[in-house]
């Protein structure tokens, strides 16, 4: 499980993360949905070790990973991403990109757990294509089978469909969503689009200047908002 207490984040004297805390349980999907400049990502990059906290702690599996005393690399936190540019790598094959985290295992485990991911994400025999011979919507299924591949203690995904366009959005949020849980990877997603956040979280984070107002389910922001900023944000995307 993933959890941040009161952690805080300043770029120079602009405050972007403010005593921020929530607790995600194993095997659940939470999202970080807010406004444009609103911290999500800043928050994302804390969990990944990219950014130094303050103040407050991060813990992964209930090992504290980042407080103002302590922080340990990203390499070193069992942590996978996916971003909205997919970021594969040009020159390798969908095969090699997936196997990219694996480099330390056996070649014959290497292969099995390769080929396995690529029926997970459902590109069973397109092992041997270069991403520029993939769509949009399968790049960013390989970004997430390489991702996955190391059996990470926690996926993050930062804005992952908002290169796709309107359609394959829906229909991949819904498609990423099974893929994490057929994996049973705890996940954190960031996103600006409700309806992406309502498709693909058991649990989401209504955040504002970096904050998060209510930390809770779908039905309960929807049904149950706590104040005014969750209402009428709920309430503009729908
Ligand atoms: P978006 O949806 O537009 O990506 P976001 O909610 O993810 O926004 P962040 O990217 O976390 O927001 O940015 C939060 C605030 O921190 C913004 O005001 C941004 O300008 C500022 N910020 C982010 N990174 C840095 C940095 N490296 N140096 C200085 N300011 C930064």
């Amino acid at each position: 499980h993933l959890e941040l207490a009161d952690i805080d984040l300043a770029f120079g004297t602009h405050s972007v993360v403010r005593k921020l805390s929530l607790r995600l349980e194993k095997g659940r999907i939470g999202c970080l949905l807010g406004p444009s400049g609103c911290g999500k990502t800043t928050v994302l990059r804390c969990i990944a070790g990219f950014e130094r906290v303050a103040g407050g702690e991060v813990r992964l599996d209930g090992e504290l990973v980042s407080s103002a005393a302590l922080h340990t690399p990203p390499e070193q936190r069992r942590i996978g991403m996916v971003f909205q540019d997919y970021a594969l790598f040009p020159h390798l094959t969908v095969a090699g990109n997936i196997a990219f985290g694996l480099r330390g295992m056996a070649a014959r485990e290497r292969e099995a757990r390769v080929a396995e991911l690529l029926a997970i994400v459902g590109l069973a025999e397109q092992g041997g294509k270069y991403p520029h011979e993939m769509s949009g919507g399968q790049q960013q299924r390989v970004a997430l089978a390489r991702a996955l591949a190391p059996r990470p203690a926690l996926l993050l995904l930062d804005e992952p469909f908002s290169n796709l366009d309107v359609e394959l959005r829906e229909r991949l949020s819904h498609e990423v969503r099974d893929i994490i849980k057929a994996t049973g990877t705890t996940a954190v997603l960031v996103t600006h689009d409700q309806h992406e956040a309502f498709a693909v979280a058991d649990d989401i984070g209504i955040m504002n200047e970096g904050r998060i107002q209510q930390w809770d389910t779908p039905y309960n922001l929807y049904h149950r908002p706590r104040n005014r900023f969750v209402a009428d944000f709920i309430g503009q995307g729908v």
